[in-house]
């Protein structure tokens, strides 16, 4: 069993308050500095809630 945790939180989905972790995909708007998990970002058709521009796909 070589499972390593997961324990460098990045940030925070700002739409489902889910957990970020370092090495997971994420999407984050430049303009607003937030970040939004796979599934937000998905739902939100690729784009911020707030400001409405296009999310860029981290890492
Ligand atoms: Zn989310
Ligand atoms: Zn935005």
């Amino acid at each position: 069993m070589a499972y390593v945790p997961k324990t460098l939180v990045l940030g925070r989905c700002v739409r489902c308050g889910k957990k970020i972790y370092r090495g997971d995909e994420y999407f984050f708007c430049e303009k607003c500095g937030v970040s939004y998990c796979p599934t937000c970002a998905r739902k939100t058709f690729g784009k911020c809630q707030i400001c409405g521009q296009p999310l860029v796909r981290r890492p």
